[in-house]
């Protein structure tokens, strides 16, 4: 007999967590004004919320962490993250950052301006934030496909090429100040840009002379789905493969929350020594001094360690196998979830879920509400609420999908902590037709208005 795929890690500590009754998940959720990011995570099961931060470190991360140097100026810690971030990446230039989005925040000060441009695949919502932040337009470029759920499109984080050339050639290259890949896309699903996308995407920006970066949180996750889906590359290793992907960006912001296994810290990476100078002056100011840039030692040697554990194929196999392993439970159920599976997170259609809801009752959000009811599970919405107002006419945006996002953390759960959620999911399934109200927002922040919005029942 074949022998069964199994996980690539045995566990060496637990931490312990709490079941608890309809009744008083009913209370807990509306002292929490019907936002799941306002629930005490004692109050939450299984907490899907997000795959950010939320990681499990292994034995050798733990004990680079004992091996820290808390210099102030020129630890061996940030040595040893400037060497992995070559040997992995390719950058020779890197600034250490508290998170991604204050990568985002030292990057996009030094690069972008007053009415700019940033063409991308699905921009990231903190990226899209920082853009629109800085008076200047996020531009989709995604494929159409991503947008169609049952479309089985390997590559649905790829960007269509007539979207970006017509950015390109129809507006003035200086305010063009960079071109945005996310690898994988998280706002269209964790879908993977193609190694032929990336290719095309970079000897475009050469011709019009514009920097590539990539967002690149999932990076690892990205080359497992070449690796596994793009032809001439089913025998190259994760680590060939991410080195290739880099020869077509220019620079890279990172999350290392995501697929560096750590529970902060990030990064920016770049080739051009003038742009690295100019970011610099703007991470001194916003995070701290170049060799820890909002990041303490022992961390900077985690991440390290994590950068090259999360590029490995057997790990990311696990990973990877495991969001799969749900997400056939839930197809195989009869849920419309999004397909093909993303790296880290399953999607619910929430529109398909829940058609006979209006939009303007947000639907995503009320089925998160009610699966948390259901069994404690903690899922987060990518819909109408995430998308925000327009910052012009100020109107609700209504995005093409209604998603619910249920992101799996890394080395965390077992396979029978999936068995619950998919059965938890089946039940709100099957009462479905009773879910015939939504939510109306009491109170939100002008921007970024999903971790903090309050609601109220309809
Ligand atoms: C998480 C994430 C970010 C922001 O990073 P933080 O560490 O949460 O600040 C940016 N882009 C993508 C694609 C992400 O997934």
């Amino acid at each position: 007999m074949k022998l069964p795929f199994v996980e690539s890690h045995k566990i060496k500590m637990v931490e312990s967590i709490k079941q608890s009754s309809p009744e008083e998940r009913k209370q807990w959720i509306k002292k929490a004004n019907y936002n799941l990011f306002n629930l005490h995570s004692d109050q939450v099961f299984i907490d899907l919320l997000t795959d950010s931060g939320t990681g499990a470190m292994s034995d050798k991360q733990w004990a680079a962490m004992m091996l820290g140097d808390e210099s102030y100026a020129g630890a061996s810690s940030y040595f040893k993250m400037k060497e992995a971030i070559k040997n992995i990446l390719g950058f020779d230039f890197f600034l250490p950052t508290h998170q991604g989005r204050a990568a985002e925040n030292v990057l996009f000060s030094a690069m972008i301006k007053d009415g700019d441009l940033v063409p991308g695949n699905t921009h990231f919502d903190t990226t899209k934030g920082h853009i629109e932040f800085r008076k200047a337009t996020a531009v989709d470029c995604t494929i159409d496909e991503a947008f169609d759920t049952a479309s089985e499109n390997p590559f649905k984080g790829n960007i269509d090429l007539n979207k970006l050339e017509e950015v390109l050639s129809k507006n003035p290259t200086e305010k063009i100040p960079l071109i945005i890949v996310s690898v994988t896309c998280n706002s269209s699903g964790g879908q993977p840009v193609s190694m032929h996308n990336l290719k095309a995407i970079s000897s475009m920006a050469k011709h019009y002379h514009i920097p590539v970066f990539f967002d690149s949180a999932r990076f690892a996750e990205n080359a497992f789905f070449i690796k596994t889906r793009e032809s001439g590359y089913e025998n190259k290793t994760i680590k060939e493969i991410v080195k290739e992907m880099y020869t077509y960006a220019d620079g890279m912001t990172m999350s290392s929350k995501k697929d560096a296994i750590v529970n902060m810290g990030g990064f920016i990476a770049f080739n051009d020594e003038e742009l690295f100078k100019k970011a610099s002056v703007y991470n001194i100011m916003f995070e701290g001094f170049l060799t820890y840039g909002g990041m303490s030692g022992r961390d900077m040697n985690a991440l390290a360690q994590g950068l090259d554990e999360g590029s490995e194929f057997d790990y990311l196999q696990t990973r990877i196998g495991q969001v799969a392993y749900l997400g056939n439970k839930l197809k195989d159920m009869g849920i419309p979830v999004l397909l093909p599976f993303g790296g880290h997170a399953i999607f619910v259609d929430a529109k398909k879920f829940l058609p006979h809801l209006p939009k303007e009752e947000f639907i995503a959000q009320t089925l998160a509400v009610e699966i948390y009811l259901e069994g404690g599970v903690r899922a987060v919405e990518i819909g109408t609420i995430m998308a925000d107002r327009d910052p012009l006419t100020r109107k609700n945006r209504y995005p093409d999908l209604e998603l619910i996002r249920m992101a799996i953390p890394r080395r965390v759960y077992t396979n029978s902590h999936m068995d619950y959620i998919a059965t938890c999911i089946f039940n709100v399934f099957e009462r479905r037709d009773q879910i015939i109200k939504g939510y109306k927002i009491i109170s939100e922040a002008p921007i970024l208005r999903h971790f903090t919005v309050t609601l109220a029942k309809v």
